[in-house]
């Protein structure tokens, strides 16, 4: 006489149609925690534009990752920005009128 009940599979309704899509600074902090165990590893992060279809990677490691944290800053592909920002490397815009 054999027991005859296989039910092990029961189909799991977890369907999750809206879900909401993280942000990719939370996507980049996923990234360090699963890629991040080699301290010298490069590490492929996302762009943190303003730009919402921008999907290009962007190469650090972790520590250059981290030095951005730190500072709040963005993680940003080359020419991509958030906002402008104010940097000494063109004339300065302070009036220094010497005359
Ligand atoms: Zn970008």
């Amino acid at each position: 006489m054999t027991t005859a009940g296989s039910f092990g599979s029961t189909a799991q309704g977890q369907e999750s149609a809206g879900l909401p899509v993280p942000d990719r600074r939370t996507l980049n902090d996923y990234r360090l925690l699963v890629f991040g165990t080699d301290e010298y590893r490069r590490i492929a992060f996302v762009c943190e534009c303003d730009d919402p279809s921008c999907g290009r990677s962007v190469i650090l490691n972790r520590f250059e990752y981290e030095d951005l944290r730190r500072e709040d800053k963005p993680v940003l592909f080359h020419a991509h920005s958030v906002h402008p920002r104010a940097e000494p490397l063109t004339t300065p815009q302070t009036a220094e009128n010497d005359h």
